[in-house]
């Protein structure tokens, strides 16, 4: 019988106020993992009063008190690594050793923020008046919105949800409704380690019934989004006041210059490309290569594209799941049809595969301009574009063609030409020798131009779930006038 599960709400597990339901699904098997609460507004304003009535409580409890919670949850999280990631598998489709990726990035981030618990560091400065002490301190905001995709079923929501705690928010999520069974799993675990009724409040539910109603409420007082631009776009235009932290995805390039190591970048462009099924913010779909060794890297590619074996995510012989979802496999096969009718060569792949589940067959096209459509909007699918160029200036002018800005890479053997990509691209991130994807929880991760300008993770994290209050502290015993009393 399919479990039927509920929504979190100041620490008791209930239903929705809507009554209705709606099914996840495994994407390699198209089994029904589960039915989960359809959640709307009213169990929306439930959760931000249940987060509003337990922010006093967390926010005054010591840093270094909370992240004692955080230590014990990123242990729990360990005892629990490998069930969580074949829940990823389950339910998001991406291969095992993936999901396991998955749910240590959550790890690291725990333990990271577990350790700010202990810094938190404000800044003090010199006064220009004498007998007077400057200095700034780290409030928490209030109650925060998250509203999660489903790629990184585990590590997103908790590089989003670790820096909030830390920094004593209280917390409404609305996860992705392809992956709310991954979503309940991890929120359990926070609810075992401790954290306190209703500091984090779960309701699952669409996009618009219970994103919406998030974007929307006026005690929320931030918003952290990661997914696609036409949402990151509404909701900046929804969220009134608020702070609001978006991470929109990319069009990911890899640069491969004529003196690279070639086996080594083509290792990265299979990582880079077909890893996650290409459904990562940071996949590689563009490889920006030298002229002079297109055709030896297109032979080379393509023979290791064909061989990539499709299939189910627990098997261990398989190199490339499904896709999330079948709106997904339509997108990225529609981009098949574009491609071609644009005028670029296919070299691998194209369609559908297999009877069952969502999958579609690695795709890799050549003779690509830079202005393509599918050279320039992100399909977030297993396609890949070769685009030749002359130089290293061509290629960096390519990189920098499109609209989004989040990560990017070189392959090449000359320092120079290394610095001068790192000057010269336009992206939050930049790999030197290795493949666009593989950050590191203690490194701020983020983009320019239209893929938003936050920076989760690492330090910066906690400029976005955090305010800075500045103070003045006069201990001259007199009036003191700033500019005016120059003396
Ligand atoms: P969305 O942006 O629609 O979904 C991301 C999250 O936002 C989900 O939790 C979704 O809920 C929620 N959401 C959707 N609409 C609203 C709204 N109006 N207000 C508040 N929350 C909302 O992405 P999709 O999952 O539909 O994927 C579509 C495309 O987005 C992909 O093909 C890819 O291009 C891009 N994408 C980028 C990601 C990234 O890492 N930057 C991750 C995922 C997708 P629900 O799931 O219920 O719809």
């Amino acid at each position: 019988m399919t479990k039927t599960y509920k929504i979190l709400i100041g620490g008791k597990w209930v239903s929705s106020e809507s009554k209705e339901t709606f099914q996840s699904l495994n994407p390699a098997t198209e089994k029904i993992l589960g039915r989960f609460q359809s959640g709307n507004e009213n169990d929306v304003n439930q959760a931000v009063d249940a987060a509003e009535r337990a922010f006093e409580g967390w926010s005054s409890l010591p840093a270094p008190k909370r992240g004692e919670i955080l230590f014990r949850l990123a242990s729990l999280l360990k005892e629990n690594k490998e069930s969580l990631a074949r829940t990823v598998t389950n339910e998001m489709g991406k291969v095992l050793s993936e999901a396991r990726g998955d749910v240590q990035e959550a790890i690291d981030i725990t333990e990271y923020m577990a350790g700010e618990g202990r810094r938190l560091f404000g800044r003090t400065t010199p006064s220009e008046l004498r007998d007077k002490f400057c200095m700034t301190v780290r409030r928490p905001i209030g109650v925060c919105g998250l509203i999660t995709p489903w790629n990184f079923p585990t590590a997103i929501p908790a590089w989003k949800i670790m820096p909030a705690l830390i920094c004593g928010n209280t917390i409404v999520f609305k996860p992705a409704s392809d992956t709310p069974l991954c979503a309940i799993k991890f929120v359990e675990i926070l609810e075992k380690a401790g954290v306190p009724k209703g500091v984090i409040n779960l309701v699952t539910g669409s996009g618009e019934q219970a994103g919406t109603p998030i974007v929307r409420h006026k005690s929320i007082r931030c918003i952290s989004f990661t997914g696609s631009r036409d949402t990151g776009l509404q909701i900046t235009k929804e969220a009134g006041i608020k702070k609001v932290g978006l991470e929109l995805g990319g069009k990911n390039g890899i640069i491969i210059l004529e003196d690279a190591d070639l086996n080594l970048a083509i290792d990265g462009v299979i990582w880079g490309g077909y890893g996650t099924t290409g459904q990562r913010c940071t996949a590689a779909s563009r490889v920006i290569v030298q002229q002079s060794i297109k055709e030896r890297f297109e032979k080379l590619l393509s023979e290791r594209v064909s061989r990539l074996r499709l299939g189910n995510g627990l098997d261990s012989k398989t190199d490339v799941g499904p896709m999330i979802n079948k709106k997904a496999v339509e997108k990225t096969h529609s981009y098949t049809e574009i491609g071609i009718k644009e005028g670029a060569k296919l070299l691998c792949g194209g369609h559908t595969f297999g009877k069952k589940g969502f999958f579609y067959q690695p795709t890799l096209f050549t003779d690509v301009t830079y202005n393509m459509r599918i050279a320039q909007e992100e399909i977030f699918g297993p396609t890949v574009c070769i685009i030749s160029v002359k130089n290293l200036e061509e290629a960096i002018e390519v990189m920098n063609s499109v609209t989004y800005g989040l990560s990017s890479s070189i392959y090449t053997s000359n320092m120079r030409s290394a610095f001068k990509a790192i000057e010269g691209i336009e992206a939050g991130l930049t790999y030197v020798n290795s493949s666009t994807i593989g950050s590191e929880a203690h490194l701020p991760f983020g983009g320019v131009k239209q893929t938003g300008s936050t920076r989760e993770a690492g330090w910066t994290a906690l400029e976005e779930f955090s305010e800075i209050k500045t103070v003045y502290f006069d201990y001259s015993g007199k009036l003191q006038k700033a500019q005016i009393d120059t003396g």
